[in-house]
């Protein structure tokens, strides 16, 4: 167990690894931490098979993406080009979510931060998101955003109940952002095998030069495409996938939803209810569907407890098909016995290699996919966020805690902990102290002693 301990250690820079998933669900309690509750759970599913896009980032020179409809092959053979190509298919999904992110949310990669005029949600503070591939090889995006100005839920409520217009202008926003139902829209008729996919989304008339009449046309057009890409995209049919996991009675994603007149704060239970006008209909933003062109879901986050759940939920994607612990056990004991039986090497030197030839054990039994592999290697993890964060030691912090709040402790618990630090690379530094006495300093020192200037 100590042994597995070590290789997790060492793994946790290496992409779909069970250590990996840990650092990534730190990361997100440290999101929490600085930013406070996010407001929004995105998820988007772009489809590199229906998309015009990917046939051209495969190199297929026969679509003309400046037209409307697009001449396309069948999908079937489209589906074979994916297979044949996973590179371009993990550069076609990461495309898709930088181009929600620039040009939908209005955020900028270069600054790191919003533009000033945001986007469709307003400016975003900051997001947080997985790769996750599913088992039709898909690549889905799981995001958690903050928007600026959000509210904690605690504060929220408080709101909601003390000031009708806030609750008013909340409501209003969010039945802006997320809809839950289709335009009513009787004089069109679907074709239901029509795929909106393959057509490019409508040109907004230019604001500047726009004539009113082109406006209304445009707006007219745009509920069509609703109605059109909802039908087709956002409608939710049951199928055997809704009740895996012994879901037998109900369906696991919760359709049809209960069907909500008007938004509403219940203020015993503290429950923000959002409108629901049609059960069967995924939680939408028109812009993202009309746009984008592929189902997504879109939900707020009205609570810390969902927000909690929205975190686990989302980091669990990432490992799922991950060796179970016994099986990593026995691939443990196989490194083991095959360790070189001579002796003209050094304890560490010895502990490296066992470590290699562990965590070579398991690379050599994981299967991964090929968009999956493509991914790592173009250097992407498993998670796309907006900001970088600092890992700490939690052993240097607890025992610097304990140093300090239990001196007479101290003494023994830093040897406790000195045992475990061995195996990671802590880097120690000789620095002064406040009354200038030389002492040792590591990272919680740093913290502990900087300028206030630097906070
Ligand atoms: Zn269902």
């Amino acid at each position: 167990m100590n042994i597995l301990k070590s290789v997790n250690a060492v793994s946790a820079c290496i992409p779909g690894s069970h250590a990996s998933q840990i650092h990534i669900r730190n990361e997100i309690r440290n999101y929490f931490g600085y930013f406070g509750m996010p407001q929004l759970y995105f998820t988007a599913n772009p489809s590199a098979t229906h998309s015009t896009i990917f046939q051209v980032m495969c190199s297929n020179t026969n679509v003309n993406l400046t037209k409307r409809f697009p001449q396309l092959v069948p999908s079937r053979q489209r589906a074979l080009t994916l297979a044949k190509d996973p590179v371009a298919a993990t550069d076609f999904f990461d495309f898709s979510i930088k181009c929600i992110f620039k040009y939908l949310f209005g955020w900028d990669f270069q600054k790191k931060c919003s533009t000033s005029e945001g986007g469709i949600l307003g400016p975003l503070r900051s997001f947080y998101g997985i790769a996750e591939l599913t088992e039709q090889a898909n690549f889905h995006g799981h995001f958690l955003l903050w928007l600026m100005g959000g509210l904690n839920p605690s504060q929220l409520h408080e709101c909601l109940a003390s000031d009708e217009g806030f609750k008013h202008r909340f409501f209003d926003f969010f039945e802006d952002i997320i809809h839950h139902h289709l335009p009513q829209n009787d004089g069109i008729n679907i074709d239901p095998s029509y795929e909106p996919r393959i057509e490019h989304p409508p040109r907004p008339p230019h604001p500047t030069q726009a004539l009113l009449d082109e406006l209304y046309t445009w707006e007219s057009d745009f509920v069509t495409q609703i109605k059109i890409c909802g039908e087709a995209l956002q409608r939710h049919v049951c199928r055997p996938v809704c009740h895996k996991y012994g879901k037998d009675n109900y369906c696991r994603f919760l359709f049809p939803h209960k069907i909500i007149e008007a938004s509403y704060f219940g203020l015993q239970s503290k429950s923000i209810v959002l409108m629901c006008h049609d059960s069967t209909i995924n939680y939408f933003n028109p812009y993202i569907l009309v746009f984008c062109r592929h189902n997504h879901n879109i939900k707020c986050i009205l609570s810390g407890k969902a927000a909690k759940a929205a975190s686990f939920y989302i980091t669990d994607y990432i490992t799922k098909m991950g060796p179970k612990t016994y099986e990593m056990l026995s691939l443990l004991s196989k490194a083991v016995s095959n360790m070189p039986a001579t002796d003209d090497c050094s304890g560490p030197a010895k502990a490296k290699i066992l470590l290699h030839k562990c965590l070579s054990q398991f690379s050599r039994q994981q299967q991964i996919h090929g968009q999956q592999a493509a991914r790592y290697i173009r250097g992407k993890g498993d998670s796309m966020s907006s900001h970088r964060t600092k890992p700490m030691m939690s052993a240097i912090l607890i025992s610097n805690v304990k140093s300090i709040y239990l001196p007479e402790l101290s003494q023994s618990s830093v040897e406790d902990q000195s045992e475990d630090e061995e195996f990671e690379p802590i880097s120690l530094r000789i620095a002064l102290d406040q009354e200038g006495h030389l002492m040792t300093s590591n990272q919680f020192h740093y913290y502990y002693y900087r300028e206030p200037t630097l906070q």
